[in-house]
């Protein structure tokens, strides 16, 4: 694997930005997209491997799909660091998130928000792995 990650952060760069900035990023997307300058193909870019990872492994959220409207997002959790994949690792449950985030302080945590009915995909937050350890729940 020599691609970068998987998922849409928009424009901005995949560190040093917290999640409010994502947050923003991924409203003026949808609000793009709302206004007709940005086509579903443009933001609906989910590789597949990403919408098979939102699949097995994605966790169900209460927010519809800002694009689509149809379908329920889901969480999928994302490890980069030295000596992961290129693209991170998914994770595949909370106990695997924190045991990584205890071993390793080097390791940066993605969650990626996917919708598996159109595609659509971006980031929500980035947090390192004493901030996944501080949470009660990441
Ligand atoms: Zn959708």
């Amino acid at each position: 694997m020599t691609s970068g990650p998987l998922f849409s952060a928009g424009r901005l760069p995949l560190n040093g930005l917290g999640q409010i900035e994502y947050r923003l990023a991924r409203d003026s997307i949808v609000r793009e997209h709302r206004r007709g300058r940005l086509s579903r193909l443009d933001i609906c870019d989910a590789q597949p491997e990403l919408l098979r990872v939102a699949r097995h492994l994605g966790r169900p959220t209460q927010e519809t799909c800002p694009i689509c409207g149809d379908e329920p997002l889901v969480h999928v959790y994302f490890a980069f660091g030295p000596r992961l994949p290129a693209s991170g690792r998914a994770l595949e449950t909370e106990r695997e998130l924190r045991a990584l985030a205890r071993a390793r302080q080097d390791v940066a945590f993605y969650v990626v928000e996917v919708c598996t009915g159109c595609n659509w995909n971006h980031l929500v937050r980035m947090f390192n792995g004493s901030g996944a350890l501080k949470r009660p729940r990441a």
